[in-house]
């Protein structure tokens, strides 16, 4: 018995009330993007007549409020449309789930999105969570994750050193986490999607590359390379962004170059080849504490050869000008990535 889905009356509802609704600050037909790539002019725009939205930024993403709040609260279809039911009435649940759901009444309704609010402010690092799993999941060895590693310059040394995992089967997979660590855990972890502190099915639907961050030894994040449509690496959800390889200096004395990257591939391609190399998940996740660590070191920020990377350099090195730290900029070419360069020179220069 399956409903048919009637998505006019969400259709009709004016775009930039969902947006409010979902806590955007619009101006006239603007806002800073979502995604938190805007620094200082908004890229997302509304459309009043198609009653869409678009995003003329760096994530470049678009759709219809449906798609709005997918994308903005990492929701998948049935949790979005719950989220409708909640915030604008609209009785599509009904429809869609047949007679199986009673209408709420306003009061339970507004008790749910306090609670939901609260939710979402309630994901957190889980250290013993993302250690079980990494164990868990299996050294790279599916043809897809090997060629990665192979066309990235990463050896099979640096692979096991940086303890790269792959996850092949993400239905099984989440269900081994809710099954040891419970439902709540799985959602507050950021590794699920899901709603209102229920975990849907796991961030990452298809084959996943596994890159663990370690600080003092221990798991605090993970990033995904996927290989499927949609995002290239994937970030916990409602996870602080840490530094990749932030462990590396602790044990250095002062002196060496240090090379602060963009992508975790490319700190795993340089310690390939002998080098120091730390990641930033973007610009914006860099924090001005983590200057003090480089204070002693040759500072070496590496962008890529696009606007982004520019940008990237630009804004990372402001942190360590504030402190009267030098740095060096360094550019790779348009179009390469650091395991090109290195495929060329053997070295960074
Ligand atoms: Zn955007």
């Amino acid at each position: 018995m399956k409903a048919k889905t009637d998505l006019s009356q969400i259709k009709q509802i004016p775009i930039i009330d969902v947006a409010k609704r979902l806590g955007i600050e619009v101006r006239g037909t603007k806002a800073m993007c979502f995604m938190g790539h805007d620094k200082s002019s908004p890229s997302l725009s509304f459309s009043v007549s198609y009653n869409n939205w678009r995003c003329f930024g760096a994530c470049g993403k678009r759709g219809d409020g449906l798609n709005l709040v997918m994308e903005k609260e990492g929701l998948d279809f049935n949790a979005a449309l719950e989220w409708f039911a909640i915030n604008f009435s609209v009785d599509v649940m009904r429809q869609f789930r047949g007679q199986r759901k009673q209408t709420r009444s306003l009061k339970s309704q507004k008790a749910e999105v306090a609670q939901q609010v609260q939710k979402q402010s309630e994901f957190f690092s889980d250290t013993e969570l993302y250690t079980w799993f990494i164990d868990k999941c299996a050294v790279v060895s599916n043809p897809i994750g090997v060629n990665y590693l192979v066309s990235h310059g990463i050896s099979d040394e640096a692979a096991s050193c940086f303890n790269l995992r792959q996850m092949s089967n993400p239905a099984y997979a989440f269900s081994m986490l809710v099954q040891q660590w419970g439902e709540d855990r799985v959602y507050r972890c950021g590794i699920a999607w899901g709603s209102d502190g229920k975990p849907k099915s796991l961030i990452w639907g298809s084959y996943a590359l596994l890159f663990p961050f370690y600080d003092q030894g221990k798991i605090t994040y993970i990033q995904a390379r996927m290989f499927e449509q949609g995002p290239k690496f994937l970030n916990l959800r409602g996870i602080t962004k840490p530094l990749f390889n932030a462990d590396r200096l602790n044990s250095l004395t002062a002196g060496p170059t240090v090379y602060l990257c963009e992508g975790v591939p490319d700190v795993v391609s340089l310690e390939s080849k002998g080098l120091i190399a730390l990641g930033v998940l973007g610009a914006t996740s860099f924090r001005a504490e983590w200057v003090d660590q480089f204070l002693k070191f040759k500072v070496v920020i590496l962008g890529d050869g696009d606007d982004g990377g520019a940008k990237f350099a630009r804004d990372i090195s402001k942190y360590f000008m504030d402190r009267g730290k030098p740095v060096e900029c360094m550019r790779l070419p348009k179009g390469k990535d650091v395991s090109d360069v290195l495929a060329q020179n053997g070295s960074v220069k």
